[in-house]
């Protein structure tokens, strides 16, 4: 495996505006980036903090998997995002020690990313994302 850095923590909230208002206004952050990703049923906004991002996360659609893990747990962290260089490489590798995927193959994330999503149930609770920039 080769990770280079957490490329993003994911966070679940309800209202994307009012949770960007927190980052802006409290943190003194700068959305750089909202963008709506219709694979995964999800609006989200970007901020930059060195190498690494947070990654707002409004469901789209009550159906959609942030707006079943906000009514499950609520608010809060719902993923990481772990960088890797080669996403295919790095998901045989996963697999092959034993590890739950939730996507076999690698989908369209936010940001031109190619990401997949490991079973929180094989990682310890913390549902682990690897992304690739797409070239
Ligand atoms: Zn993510």
């Amino acid at each position: 495996m080769d990770i280079s850095h957490i490329e993003h923590i994911g966070v679940a909230v309800k209202n994307l505006d009012e949770a960007v208002s927190f980052y802006e206004n409290v943190l003194g952050l700068k959305c750089y980036r909202v963008e709506q990703v219709e694979e995964q049923k999800v609006k989200t906004a970007f901020f930059k903090i060195g190498n690494t991002k947070i990654e707002l996360l409004e469901s789209t659609e009550p159906e959609g998997p942030i707006g079943k893990f906000i009514e499950k747990k609520g608010e809060g962290i719902h993923h990481i995002s772990f960088a890797v260089k080669d996403i295919k490489k790095s998901l045989n590798e996963v697999e092959s020690k034993g590890i739950r995927l939730i996507n076999k193959e690698p989908v369209p994330g936010a940001e031109n990313m190619l990401v997949s999503f490991l079973h929180p149930k094989s990682t310890f609770g913390v549902l682990t994302e690897l992304c690739q920039q797409r070239e």
